[in-house]
């Protein structure tokens, strides 16, 4: 796999090896790696196995799901019927919202539930909420209301707003439903799986109450999205929070990580597992500080939108799933420097927001 400039200050235990489609490779005492595909850009993510005991039953704890697909549902069972040691699942725990982490929790807890001993999602609040309403409507990502937010940022191509808008069930598609009932995760509490404690860790600016845990014993973190060893974490505003600053959400929930041991292990959702946190951390500062300072450029030589920007912020050409990612991004930066006070926002006679120094 090649690496970039970046990655090359970062160790990667398992170097290149990666747990085959359908099968764990062990990464910690009691913790397995599972790999599932995605129809993205991003085209896999990370899940985890947790060796566990609850109510006196031996089993395994799952963090986080794949998306809703034929394919991860086949690949799943794989594992249920090779790499459980022939124990059950007995809780499903989910970092965030967001339909490859979230998708499948319906399914396996369905899946897994036993008279008098229900298989539990545990998640944060605002996650599971938002996941239910997401499940049942839009989310930022599609519909009419993104849209017009999308327009009202410089987004003017009419291909790109009709498939916007036509992408209402975008979410719903990949998470079809989400579990009626589920188990409260809160920052800085403890829970037990099998012989180790786990510590949560909330964190904002990727989704509204984003979860990573970390073990102290293990010197072991699942990070989640919140920490990603080769790309950087999304960070978009989006229709539903319009003068979110999510930017600076993001970079103050990673600077908590630091905290934690130099030498821990880290587990990501995308990408592979890694140490060198603190190094990634100031890496993920010193890209936003980039492109902070490249959007402040920009914006000194002529009122930029967010659209406009694109160009500046991503040198690639982006699908139409990747602009609507990009341009949320893009807001994102921009509303840093808004909400610092060095831009002004004003709104043209064309219904499009303009950002220039104040
Ligand atoms: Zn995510």
């Amino acid at each position: 796999m090649a690496m970039n400039e970046l990655e090359r200050q970062l160790h990667y235990p398992l170097g290149d090896t990666l747990p085959e489609a359908g099968r764990t490779l062990d990464m910690a005492p009691g913790v397995r790696w599972v790999r599932m595909g995605l129809p993205f850009a991003l085209d896999h993510i990370n899940l985890w196995l947790l060796r566990d005991r609850i109510a006196g039953r031996e089993g395994w704890t799952i963090v986080d799901c794949g998306i809703t697909n034929a394919d991860t549902q086949r690949h799943w069972e794989q594992v249920f019927r090779d790499e459980l040691d022939g124990l059950p699942v007995l809780r499903i725990i989910v970092t965030h919202m967001h339909p490859d982490h979230i998708g499948l929790a319906d399914w396996l807890v369905d899946r897994w539930s036993a008279p008098g001993h229900p298989c539990r999602l545990w998640m944060s609040a605002a996650d599971y909420t938002g996941a239910r309403l997401a499940s049942q409507s839009t989310t930022g990502f599609g519909g009419a209301a993104a849209a017009a937010f999308m327009a009202s940022h410089g987004l003017t191509d009419p291909d790109a707003i009709e498939k916007i808008k036509a992408r209402a069930n975008y979410y719903a598609s990949m998470v079809p439903k989400v579990p009626d009932s589920y188990h409260r995760l809160r920052d800085s509490q403890t829970f037990d799986a099998g012989d180790h404690t786990w510590h949560c860790i909330a964190g904002h600016g990727h989704a509204p109450e984003h979860m990573s845990l970390y073990c102290e014993t293990l010197g072991v973190l699942i990070s989640g999205d919140m920490l990603l060893p080769r790309i950087s974490t999304n960070v978009s505003v989006t229709d539903m929070e319009p003068e979110a600053n999510p930017l600076r959400l993001y970079l103050a929930s990673i600077d908590r990580y630091r905290a934690l041991p130099s030498d821990t292990l880290v587990l990501p959702s995308h990408g592979r597992p890694f140490r060198g946190m603190h190094t990634r951390i100031d890496q993920l500062h010193r890209h936003h500080d980039e492109r902070l300072a490249d959007v402040m450029a920009a914006c000194r030589e002529t009122p930029q939108t967010a659209a406009s920007l694109l160009k500046v912020l991503f040198k690639r050409p982006l699908d139409l799933h990747q602009t609507t990612f990009a341009m949320g991004e893009s807001i994102a930066h921009l509303h840093a420097l808004w909400l610092d006070g060095h831009l002004q926002r004003t709104m043209g006679d064309d219904g499009v927001l303009r950002f220039a120094p104040s």
